[in-house]
């Protein structure tokens, strides 16, 4: 049997060491855009802060690609798709055959089609050669289009060296749909206390000049040298032909719970699109590294012959801004149960007596547990007490007292 993985992230490199940890015979073909040994995306920020060197960087070495008896297409893109024929064509013009087939090839920033996006000083953050180019460009006045996670996060890294920024949001406040109103605001009052300038309801039109020169919002002209997109990610699957494989409403590859999409082909991490645990199973791309490990693991196993279930991803994000971490898990509807203390907010977001939601402001020890309590689904009893909520999550099992 041969397998072909597209893919050298969480996803791909997850299931490479699934399959080899099961079967050591099978062929496999490991392909990637990048001609570099895996590395997290996660880490592009320290990179940026220079608290990690790209040797550090890279996770997975050369020696961990032979160990693994992989066949290595690196630098290469996969072009086309041929289900019929069980073929990918690489960008060089080679066709691989395959028996199973693995997408993993992430996301990637969109709002490349913005008027003015080709310009030189126009930057996005998906791979570290986009960091490296964002480095290489001398930012004085930035203008970050998008305050989602990763706008956020580098809002606070380029502020952080010196630049002045501007960051762009369409809607009502930074992050939304990932923090409650209120705590979004105290991510933007943190961002304003450094410096960085935030700008709501203010979207990006048109980037001016070549090297860029301004940018044209809906409300007027920003003079800037620099713009980063950061509007949000979309699934990195152009090369799908939708009359071969279905892609879903977020533009993912659809897949059951079997990771399976069509003969012989599977999808695995940010471009596969599954299901929300903490939304009754509604039909979401998750887009982190927890998803991707896991749905790598399992596609792998699928792959070999050995059905497992998926059940489902939740979402989670954990940012640092500004030394202050913030989180938000799962879903934000349904009645909240909170603590707020010095500066401090533990909320618990509880709907029909089970846990759905987490958002906590400067502690992340708590975000493993809440994760694998929602994930657990675990039920309440009303009425619903912050101490017996946190008591329930934090320390779900009973230990028996020897003296009693
Ligand atoms: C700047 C940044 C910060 C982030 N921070 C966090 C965080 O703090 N926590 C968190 O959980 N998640 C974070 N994420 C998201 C997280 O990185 C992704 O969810 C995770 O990497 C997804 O894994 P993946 O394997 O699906 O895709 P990726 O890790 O993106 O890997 C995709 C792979 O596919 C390859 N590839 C792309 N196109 C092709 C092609 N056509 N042919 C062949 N190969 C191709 C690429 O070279 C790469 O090897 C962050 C993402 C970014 C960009």
């Amino acid at each position: 049997m041969r397998i072909v993985i597209a893919g050298n992230g969480f996803a791909g490199v997850t299931a490479l060491e699934t399959i080899r940890a099961v079967d050591s015979q099978v062929e496999v073909t490991l392909i990637s855009r990048e001609a570099r040994g895996f590395y997290s995306p996660a880490s592009l920020f320290a990179y940026m802060e220079g608290r990690v060197d790209e040797v550090h960087l890279i996770m997975r070495d050369a020696a961990f690609y032979e160990r693994m008896a992989v066949e290595t297409r690196f630098g290469r893109e996969v072009r086309r798709l041929d289900t019929a024929a069980r073929t990918v064509t690489l960008d060089d013009g080679a066709t691989l055959t395959y028996d199973r087939l693995l997408i993993a090839t992430g996301a990637v920033t969109r709002g490349q089609g913005i008027a003015g996006s080709a310009a030189q000083g126009v930057f996005k953050l998906d791979w570290l050669e986009d960091a490296q180019r964002l480095l290489a460009w001398p930012l004085r006045r930035v203008v970050v289009a998008g305050a989602g996670r990763i706008g956020v996060e580098l809002a606070a890294v380029l502020r952080e060296r010196g630049a002045e920024v501007i960051m762009l949001e369409v809607k009502s406040t930074v992050l939304p749909g990932v923090f409650d109103p209120d705590m979004a605001a105290l991510i933007h009052e943190r961002l304003a206390e450094h410096g960085v300038e935030v700008r709501l309801h203010e979207g990006l039109v048109e980037i001016c000049g070549d090297p860029v020169q301004a940018v044209r919002t809906e409300r007027g002209e920003i003079a800037c040298d620099a713009v980063v997109l950061a509007m949000g990610r979309r699934p990195n699957v152009d090369f799908v032909n939708p009359s071969q494989l279905a892609l879903g409403a977020g533009g993912g590859i659809l897949v059951d719970k079997y990771l399976h999409a069509a003969d012989g082909v599977y999808a695995a991490g940010d471009c596969a699109e599954t299901w929300d645990l903490s939304e009754a199973g509604r039909r979401a791309i998750n887009g982190v590294i927890p998803t991707a490990v896991d749905t790598g693991r399992l596609a792998a196993l699928n792959m070999l012959g050995r059905p497992t279930a998926y059940p489902g991803s939740i979402n989670a994000n954990v940012l640092i801004v500004f030394g202050r971490a913030y989180f938000s898990l799962g879903s934000l509807e349904g009645e909240r149960v909170q603590r707020r203390h010095d500066g401090i907010v533990e909320r618990f977001i509880v709907r029909d007596g089970r846990l759905v939601g987490a958002q906590f402001t400067g502690e992340t020890r708590a975000a493993a547990q809440a994760q694998q309590a929602i994930r657990r689904s675990i039920s309440l009893r009303e009425p619903f007490s912050f101490d017996a909520l946190r008591r329930r999550i934090f320390y779900p099992v009973r230990v028996p007292n020897p003296n009693r």
